[in-house]
């Protein structure tokens, strides 16, 4: 799902230990260390987490050996996923002899997918909590304080976290997350998330637009709009998204699409930059695209995830879209918005792929020469269709080799598509410094490239400063600003 340049970078896109330090009620006297796993919805959620129990007593603390209570912010999208978890877990005994009052829960997808079993198999975890049960967190920690273990892993239909203001948790007080969908109704065969996430729901765009004007109030310049597929967000005054079909007349003409909320949040607040992400092919809309190309603050860039170029092994993963259509997406979007980025999701090895549909892939990539892109070598997920009535065929070794291939390709392209801006300005949001020097500023430019420059001029973070590129990477803009 968060979608930034680089190899090295998505592969750590699994293990995102974030630990977090906020003070917030000078008053609650408790300490609560939260570390997250996994995508950005993970990270929001572990902000909405933090919110919640900054209203039970708990401050959030970045020193672990302080906490009263330590929640995993666990991930379960590939099988390695799970065994970092399990790997960090065997840490924690020392720090349960020395502090055998501490808590600790795990929360998230792998909480979900594997609820009380958990607690067999994990004897220091002592909470479990799924993504739609937040919520119920000051009630499951009554029970902790009782003696007790405690679960909650009820998925919700209506659940979307709408009026709690997400603590801001490791922030660079530029740039944040607001979820606006929660769930996903598409069952591909490789994905866990229907499991984890339940059904499609959307949030109120009325309290999307509060928590945008909140941050907009706090000087923060950009936003992404998340949700495990985005494009399918339809509020028609809440409720399952399978269950719009049945509303009246009036209730359908009334209803606010992905597009319309775009045009909403552009219009509403035109100093900040919009992101969405993650996008789902068969539910990616002219009309989003249209939004994109009217409004300058919405950024373009566009992740797009096609996880192979076969069409035989797209109608396996239950992926409801050719590749033919695909490239028609492709080709309007580059109509519309010339200048747009596009990054993808791959996945080698799935069951049956043969060389041939490797090779389709390959030839998907010269195709569309995606600016980044995240590839992974097929994981069996339990439960997911794939793992209940597909083979796991393909040899690992051959899965690797063509996991090279891929990444080696995405290599190629994106070098050649960062030269593009060799020679030209960008306008860059400053997030920060740099990380490999203080003398140098850190950013992004509309297509999610990170620009590196030198301080020159009195710039901070959160100023738009217009950058000519003069060097790159396959991964990194460098420039100097033009002042
Ligand atoms: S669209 Fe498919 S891959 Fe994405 S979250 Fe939903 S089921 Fe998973």
């Amino acid at each position: 799902m968060n979608k930034n340049r680089n190899d090295k970078q998505q592969m750590k896109e699994e293990l995102q230990g974030s630990s977090l330090d906020f003070i917030g009620n000078k008053t609650n006297k408790k300490k609560v260390f939260i570390e997250t796993y996994g995508c950005q919805m993970n990270m929001n959620d572990s902000e909405i987490v933090a919110s919640i129990l900054s209203k039970k007593g708990y401050n959030t603390t970045t020193d672990i050996e302080q906490a009263d209570l330590i929640l995993l912010n666990t991930c379960s999208i590939r099988d390695k996923a799970e065994r970092t978890i399990r790997n960090r877990l065997q840490h924690f005994n020392g720090l349960k002899k020395a502090h055998p009052k501490t808590k600790i829960g795990l929360m998230g997808c792998m909480a979900e997918r594997l609820k009380e079993k958990i607690l067999e198999e994990e004897q220091l975890v002592d909470l479990v909590v799924g993504p739609d049960a937040y919520r119920d967190l000051p009630h499951l920690i009554n029970e902790l304080e009782d003696g007790r273990k405690a679960v909650n892993v009820l998925l919700s239909k209506e659940e979307t976290y709408a009026d709690i203001e997400p603590v801001r948790l490791n922030s660079n007080g530029v740039s944040a997350f607001v979820s606006i969908t929660r769930g996903c109704d598409n069952m591909c065969t490789f994905c866990v998330v229907p499991f984890t996430r339940g059904r499609e729901r959307s949030r109120n765009p009325k309290s999307i637009l509060a928590e945008i004007q909140n941050l907009s109030d706090r000087n923060f310049k950009e936003v992404t709009l998340l949700g495990q597929n985005v494009d399918s967000y339809l509020w028609y005054g809440g409720g399952l998204k399978k269950d719009f079909a049945a509303q009246d007349e009036e209730t359908k003409k009334n209803a606010v699409d992905f597009a319309q909320l775009l045009d909403l949040v552009a219009t509403n607040f035109p100093k900040i930059r919009i992101r969405f992400a993650t996008s789902n092919p068969q539910d990616f809309s002219l009309e989003v695209i249209k939004s994109m190309a009217k409004h300058r603050n919405i950024a373009k860039h566009i992740h797009l995830p096609v996880q192979s170029g076969s069409d035989r092994i797209l109608a396996l993963m239950n992926r409801k879209h050719s590749i033919a259509a695909y490239k028609e997406k492709i080709d309007a979007i580059r109509q519309y918005i010339p200048d747009v980025s596009i990054s993808q999701d791959m996945i080698a090895g799935f069951s049956t792929e043969t060389e041939q549909d490797h090779q389709a892939t390959l030839a998907l990539m010269d195709y569309v020469k995606y600016d980044f892109g995240f590839m992974f070598a097929y994981s069996v997920r339990p439960g997911t269709l794939g793992a209940k009535k597909m083979e796991d065929d393909v040899p690992h070794h051959i899965k690797l080799r063509r996991l090279r291939e891929i990444i080696d390709k995405q290599q190629e392209h994106s070098l050649y598509r960062m030269k593009q801006f060799e020679g030209k300005e960008v306008e860059v949001l400053i997030e920060g410094n740099s990380k490999k020097s203080d003398q140098h500023w850190m950013g992004r430019n509309s297509q999610n490239a990170v620009v590196i420059f030198e301080k020159k001029g009195n710039f901070q973070p959160g100023d738009f400063v217009q950058v000519k590129i003069d060097d790159c990477t396959s991964a990194t803009l460098f420039g100097k600003p033009v002042v």
